[in-house]
């Protein structure tokens, strides 16, 4: 029987979606011959590309004036593609928010290319909450934010006005799940294996007319001109992982879109985080108000068995809900593909544990 997978990411996809993707990795729109195995230039590979950016235009609405792009290198290289784009060459300066691991990633490459200002930080409280009520400065090149922090289980509900600054966010594991709007970001940027489909491609959602002002020499797989310019077929593309984001976007559409996939969202974290608060067994780490939908992070209260309780859930089929190493405890992510019956299982289990 197939797990209740919890994982982190690379997390669960749909059922359908594997299925579909394995047959195409035997005969492919029955060319007789496999997705992988055929040129990225065929007309069968280029509608694949095709249909993944149109499905991301549809879902998330991007209004005209944006290029939406599939790279590769994850979300790391785009920490460093960020500031090779809109940094400027000389006196370069960026805000940014250090929220968690990747923000606090994210400003290490800044850093390497320009002056970067720690506007919000809630490092000191291991990454407990959002950071609130802090001033973009409008003297900077950019403001950078991660909209949900995977690891420590926050996620930012509301998104600051910058004034006129460019706004760049790092959406990897929250993209797709809940309604957002596009124009107000400059550039938007997300591992695929989170919310979208396999591990090694790359959404860039960026608006075309702040490129090409730094008068920085950007190196061309660095340059998103360059990817713009080549339809994300500068190099060759990582071709399962578009195609597995199109069927993954595909059913994301058939289901009814980001609107009806944001309710379940929610109602799997409600589910989740009301068993949370009311079992004597167990403390969430998050501050309440920042509670990431996506990820949740609870602790075993002093003196719980976790043992017994680790035993308990693996029986019943879950799988991959152990914390970070850096918070410990439990992680339940609940990503767009994990069914509310899955939060159901882990509730039970949660139950069960605590009446021994
Ligand atoms: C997982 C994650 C990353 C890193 O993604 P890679 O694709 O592995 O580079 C960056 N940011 C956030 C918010 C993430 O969850």
């Amino acid at each position: 029987m197939k797990k209740h997978n919890f994982s982190a990411g690379p997390c669960i996809l749909p059922q359908e979606v594997l299925q579909e993707a394995s047959q195409a990795i035997l005969n492919f729109d029955d060319l007789d011959l496999s997705l992988i195995e055929i040129s990225h230039r065929s007309k069968n590979f280029v509608a694949v590309m095709d249909e993944a950016v149109a499905l991301v235009k549809e879902l998330l609405e991007v209004p005209s004036g944006y290029s939406v792009l599939f790279l590769q290198g994850g979300a790391s290289l785009q920490f460093v593609m960020v500031a090779f784009n809109l940094m400027k060459n000389e006196g370069g300066k960026a805000a940014y928010t250090n929220t968690g691991t990747w923000a606090a990633n994210a400003i290490t490459e800044a850093k390497r290319l320009g002056e970067v200002l720690v506007v919000g930080s809630s490092e000191e409280d291991n990454y407990n909450h959002i950071p609130k009520g802090y001033t973009i400065p409008s003297n900077v090149d950019y403001f950078h934010c991660t909209s949900n922090n995977t690891i420590f289980g926050t996620q930012m509900k509301e998104f600051p006005k910058t004034d006129g600054t460019l706004m760049v966010c790092d959406m990897s594991s929250d993209i797709f799940s809940r309604k957002i709007n596009v124009s107000d970001f400059d550039l938007i940027y997300a591992g695929a294996q989170k919310n979208m489909g396999p591990a090694g491609a790359t959404l860039v959602i960026v608006k075309d007319e702040i490129l090409g002002k730094t008068g920085r020499n950007i190196p061309a797989y660095l340059n998103y001109a360059t990817h713009i310019k080549k339809e994300s077929m500068f190099n060759t593309p990582p071709v399962f992982p578009v195609y597995g984001s199109m069927l993954t976007l595909r059913w994301l559409k058939g289901i009814g879109g980001i609107e009806v996939i944001e309710k379940v969202n929610q109602a799997k974290a409600d589910l989740i985080y009301n068993e949370i608060d009311r079992n004597s067994k167990f403390v969430g780490t998050a501050a309440k108000e920042d509670r990431s939908n996506m990820n949740a992070c609870f602790l075993p209260v002093d003196g719980a068995d976790t043992a017994k309780f680790d035993e308990m859930w693996k029986a019943a089929g879950v799988s991959g809900i152990n914390g970070h190493r850096s918070v410990g405890g439990y992680r339940a992510s609940m990503y767009n593909a994990l069914p509310l019956e899955s939060v159901q299982v882990l509730v039970e289990v949660m139950q069960a544990f605590e009446k021994l």
